[in-house]
Order: C-alpha cells, then sequence, then structure tokens
C-alpha cells in the first residue's frame, strides 16, 4: 500500500494519521512483522497483524561474485516462486537489478529467463521487497534500480508503475525516477502508455538487431511490431517525455554482429542524439547460440562511433556467478 493508502484505511479504523506514518517508516526499513514496530504498543501491533499481511520474500540462494564483489539473489516468493535480484557496486554507487515476472512469455532466442514461459506477473509490493531486502542483504545503501531482471517489465505495466510509485515514496527505499531504468523488448503500445506518464526515468529498449530479418529470429516480439514502428515509437517517446531511449545490443556471433549490421544501425540512429549499449552475448547453454568475440565487439563499436552514434560496451558484471537473466532460477529448477 502507498502511504497514503494506508493512512485512509487506518483513519476508518479510527487511528491517528501518525500511526501510519509509523508504520510506512518500518515498512520501508524492511521490517517482516508488526511484531518488531516497536514504537506501537501491543494492542495496536495485534490488531494489525489480525488486519494485514506483511508477505516477504524468502533468501534461497545468494551468490557473491569473486571478481567483482556482484551479488545474486535467488528469492523464494510467498506462493513457492522465485525469482532472481542482483546487486552491483559502481564507482557511481550501488545498483540493483530487479525481475518483474516469474518467467517471460516474449521467446527471445537468447534468454534463459523465457524457455519455460511466464508462470505470472509479480506484485508491486514484491517488487519492491526484491529492493528492500537485497539492499539489507547486501548490507549497503541502493542507489539505482534497473528493470532489468527476469521478466517483460511493461507486460506487467500496472503492477510496475505502482511499483516505481512505491520505490519513489519517501518513507520507502525514495529512489528518485532519474535513478532508475526500465528496459523493454519492444512493446510498441506499452511505450505510448509509458510516455502518457511523463516519468523521468530512463527507457531502454532491447534492440539487437537493425532490420526485421534478424530481429525476428532473435526477438518472436518483432512479429508483431517490426523494426520501422518500433523506432517511430522511440521517437514518440523522446518527443513526449523529453527522455532520449537508449538502446540495448547484445552481441551474437555471426547472427547480429557483422559489418552489414553496423551499417545498417548507423543508419538507422545517426542524428537522433541516441545511445547504444553493446553487450557480448552471455552463453546460455540451452539457446545454442554462442557470443561474439571481443576483437568483433570491439570492432563494431568502433564501426557506430565512426558513423556518428554513441556506444558504449558494457562491463561484464559476475559472469562467474551466472548473472545474466534467469541463469540462476534456470539452475535451481533443474535440480528440482
Ligand atoms: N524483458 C526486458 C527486460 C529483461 S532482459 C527486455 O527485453 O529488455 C534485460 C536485457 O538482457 C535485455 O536487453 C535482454 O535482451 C538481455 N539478455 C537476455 N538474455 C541475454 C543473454 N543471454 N546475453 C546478453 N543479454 C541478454
Amino acid at each position: 500500500m502507498l502511504p497514503a493508502e494506508l493512512a485512509a484505511d487506518f483513519q476508518q479504523m479510527g487511528l491517528p494519521g501518525y500511526r501510519a506514518q509509523q508504520v510506512s517508516r518500518w515498512l520501508g526499513r524492511g521490517v517482516a512483522s508488526f511484531e518488531e514496530m516497536t514504537d506501537l504498543g501491543r494492542d495496536l501491533r495485534q490488531r494489525l497483524a489480525e488486519r494485514y499481511t506483511i508477505p516477504c520474500l524468502a533468501m534461497v540462494r545468494r551468490q557473491v561474485s569473486a571478481h567483482d564483489g556482484t551479488e545474486k539473489y535467488l528469492w523464494r516468493l510467498p506462493d513457492g516462486e522465485s525469482v532472481e535480484t542482483v546487486f552491483m557496486r559502481y564507482k557511481h554507487g550501488n545498483s540493483v537489478c530487479i525481475s518483474s515476472q516469474v518467467g517471460c512469455r516474449m521467446g527471445c532466442a537468447f534468454c534463459a529467463s523465457t524457455i519455460g514461459g511466464k508462470v505470472r506477473d509479480l506484485a508491486a509490493s514484491e517488487m519492491l521487497d526484491e529492493v528492500i531486502r537485497t539492499g539489507l542483504a547486501a548490507g549497503d545503501r541502493v542507489d539505482s534500480i534497473v528493470l532489468m531482471g527476469i521478466g517483460e517489465p511493461l507486460d506487467n505495466f500496472d503492477n510496475v508503475i505502482r511499483f516505481l510509485q512505491l520505490v519513489n515514496d519517501p518513507s520507502g527505499p525514495n529512489i528518485g525516477m532519474r535513478h532508475i531504468s526500465l528496459s523493454t523488448c519492444g512493446l510498441v503500445e506499452a511505450i505510448d502508455k509509458l510516455a502518457a506518464l511523463h516519468l523521468q526515468l530512463t527507457l531502454s529498449v532491447s534492440l539487437h538487431a537493425p532490420d526485421d530479418e534478424t530481429r525476428s529470429r532473435l526477438m518472436p516480439v518483432n512479429r508483431g511490431y517490426g523494426v520501422d514502428a518500433l523506432f517511430d515509437a522511440c521517437e514518440r517517446y523522446f518527443a513526449v517525455t523529453g527522455r532520449r531511449v537508449s538502446f540495448e545490443y547484445a552481441m551474437v556471433r555471426d547472427v547480429n554482429d557483422t559489418p552489414r549490421h553496423g551499417d545498417m544501425l548507423v543508419r538507422r540512429l545517426r542524428g537522433t542524439g541516441s545511445h547504444v549499449n553493446l553487450i557480448r552475448l552471455n552463453y546460455v547453454s540451452e539457446r545454442g547460440l554462442m557470443p561474439s568475440s571481443e576483437e568483433t565487439v570491439r570492432a563494431f563499436a568502433q564501426r557506430l562511433s565512426d558513423g556518428g552514434v554513441t556506444v558504449t560496451v558494457r562491463r561484464r558484471l559476475g559472469s562467474d556467478i551466472d548473472a545474466a537473466c534467469g541463469q540462476l532460477r534456470r539452475g535451481e529448477m533443474r535440480k528440482l
């Protein structure tokens, strides 16, 4: 519940306004029960425990990368499903990468998250709990959030927007929209719906190919919208929000990493001011696709840059702990 909703409910229960603020603050700090809310009287704690539940994620596994300190968590949800969250430390602050669904129905050819399809959407409270509990477990501040874990956030639109309100609230993690990135495989109508909300978050589009033939091979979603429609939506997004869309491009050997693909991408993006983030594909054994060589990635980046497109190559964090989308949950499912 948002603090205002809790306050309205408390008012109906005949409780004074400051009680809702106290409880919101405790929840923001991640307490798991009303018993821990020590500045409430015993009777009140009991009354609240009868009326509400605080659904908490339980830690199943925690892996820490020996290379870079990246931490990956597998959380058990109240109904027994599980999702993963990653905690990353950068010079400019700590970032948490959260899942938005249990599984995914987008079917991208390189991705581990989508192998078993979508099981269900995550509730806003579950996404919030990923942020709070991961911060507590890592013992460190959370400065920014990326919605780049398991699931397609725009396929769980209403819950994700509600999560953004919760995580943005001063009584909770209090993370500003400019410190939040949302990544989508490119659901065109949902991009327009998001634009209309005028949020100041960063929208990243998983592009992975500049042409329909290659993109449809990698991403079934492209068979519905196509690259032209996607770029049009990105332009509208910029026009409405004033925020430029950035593009993710996972480099797959001999599939989307040739000079021809580089040139097509330059033609698409030159002059738009858009930023491309190249990621060497994380190898997922079930998927059969191979990462491009580091040399190919470097040459591709150079080609974009020579063509006037801003490009960065994503640093690989946590590759020794299966930190790519869905790999940890997959591993756990294989064991069952
Ligand atoms: N569904 C959203 C967000 C989750 S995926 C989206 O599609 O953007 C986060 C990013 O990781 C996406 O860009 C996705 O395409 C990419 N990704 C998935 N599997 C990958 C892999 N094996 N190697 C590299 N990137 C991968």
